[in-house]
């Protein structure tokens, strides 16, 4: 099967240039777009050609479909890269490279959609047996069915947007006040945030550990998982360092956890590369939480542990290939942890800390991959998250990957910017840490004030 011969890249920083090196490896040449800001970033050298597609802001460029799609045709591409957020998720422009005959490197227009709804991707697992956390059937029209629906479960509950992302749109409520008072807060953020005020509800889980699949699946029904990761280390629900395999699955567990990713996949005729969340409550029951249809930010501790290339299997298997392996051929190997290094000051609310980078010297060695776009001299625009780049390590043991996590993080040299480093660098001290024993609420619980 011919993997496409040219690719444009609907993304920007460490995800464009880790797309271009798949591809070049594919042999596959690379269109990068990029907006005003993005003029000097120097993965742009490494494209085969780049397309200015308009001014700083995301709306203006990134997520301009009109512009992308018109840089796509410019450039005569096969196929649009939409790396994550951005339009990664939106199925409305996977549907318009779809009219305009350009292959989009992802799930199905149907896919997004009905995955995208968080609502109807529960009544999907539902549907397909599925465990769920306990909550509404749908959407919750209204107070009184949210009072009904809360007080049917038990509180505490969450109340969440069906598009949300990123954390956002949600509210934790534990008694009927909160309840009525959090509903219209959390219609009103999602409103706000995606244009869709719906939410749902489930029960809130107690300290539960967020640990999910990775599946890859081509376009002949074959869909295999590649294991699972932990994502528990969580700040406001954002993931700020996440393992594979987690400490808290065993062979058993794992088993279930991926028959289960895999049912739901096959449920929603999944194509591509996904992941699916689970809560694991601490009688190590999972709960499907979502899916999400895009390659993600940590999968590169997947790729550690499995020595399978995700960006290039999802590459090959958008352009018609069939799956290169079956499950009997996953095997997990070792440790491999993930932090996200963010140009953020974790002494000041972790407020973004863009600007010029004075220095720069990423660290190196046995174990020690560094996903990342910056260099000395770079400037990290302000219009943009404030993510520099990935430290990865992979070891035989999860112990020895800490000790290489943290000399690593040592060797980390980035100045001009406050970054997360000296954060990170406590975490991996901390004794819950090391045992492994987190849920999403241990940074609030050790290290912030909430
Ligand atoms: P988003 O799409 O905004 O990332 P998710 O549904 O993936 O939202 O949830 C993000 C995080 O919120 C989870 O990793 C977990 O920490 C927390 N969370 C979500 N649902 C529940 C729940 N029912 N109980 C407790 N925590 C939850």
């Amino acid at each position: 099967m011919k993997p496409f011969s040219r690719v444009l890249i609907a993304n920007r920083g460490e995800i464009a240039l880790r797309i271009i090196r798949a591809c070049r490896e594919l042999g596959i040449e690379t269109v990068a777009v990029y907006s005003e800001a993005d003029r000097e970033a120097p993965y742009l050298a490494l494209a085969d050609e780049t397309v200015c597609i308009g001014p700083a802001p995301s709306l203006q460029s990134y997520l301009d479909i009109p512009k992308i799609i018109a840089a796509a045709e410019i450039t005569d591409v096969e196929a649009v890269h939409p790396g994550y957020g951005f339009l990664s998720e939106n199925a409305q422009f996977a549907e318009i490279c779809q009219s305009c005959h350009i292959q989009f490197i992802g799930p199905t227009v149907e896919n997004i959609r009905q995955l995208g709804d968080k609502a109807a991707a529960r009544e999907l697992a539902m549907a397909v047996g599925v465990p769920c956390v306990p909550g509404s059937k749908d959407i919750v029209p209204d107070e009184d069915e949210a009072l009904r629906i809360s007080r049917d479960i038990g509180y505490p509950v969450l109340i969440k947007a069906v598009a949300g992302g990123g954390g956002r749109g949600m509210r934790v409520a534990r008694n009927d006040a909160s309840l009525v008072t959090g509903f219209h807060q959390a219609r009103a953020e999602a409103q706000a945030a995606f244009k869709n005020p719906d939410v749902y509800i489930e029960k809130y889980i107690d300290k539960p550990r967020h640990v999910e699949v990775q599946v890859l699946a081509d376009s002949y029904g074959e869909v295999v998982h590649l294991g699972e990761r932990d994502c528990s280390l969580q700040r406001r629900h954002q993931k700020l360092v996440e393992e594979a395999p987690s400490p808290a699955v065993d062979e058993d567990l794992r088993r279930r956890l991926g028959e289960s990713a895999v049912t739901l996949s096959r449920g929603a005729d999944y194509r591509g590369a996904g992941t699916v969340e689970f809560l694991l409550d601490q009688d190590d029951n999972f709960y499907f939480i979502e899916m999400n249809t895009r390659i993600q930010v940590e999968h590169p501790v997947t790729e550690m542990v499995t020595g399978i290339d995700l960006l290039k299997e999802q590459i090959l298997v958008a352009a018609g290939a069939p799956m290169r392996f079956r499950q009997e051929d996953v095997r997990i190997r070792g440790s491999s942890i993930e932090c996200r290094i963010n140009a953020e000051n974790a002494a000041d609310g972790f407020k973004p800390s863009p600007g010029l980078i004075t220095r720069y010297i990423p660290p190196g060695g046995y174990g020690v991959r560094v996903d990342s776009h910056v260099c000395a001299g770079y400037t990290i625009p302000s219009s943009y998250d404030s993510m520099i780049g990935k430290l990865i390590v992979h070891r035989d043991t999860r112990e020895e990957a800490i000790v290489t996590m943290r000399r690593a993080l040592d060797e980390f040299v980035i100045e001009g910017v406050h970054t997360t480093i000296p954060f990170q660098r406590e975490i991996f001290r901390h004794h819950h840490f090391i045992q492994g024993n987190i849920d999403t609420g241990f940074l609030e619980e050790y290290f912030l004030d909430g």
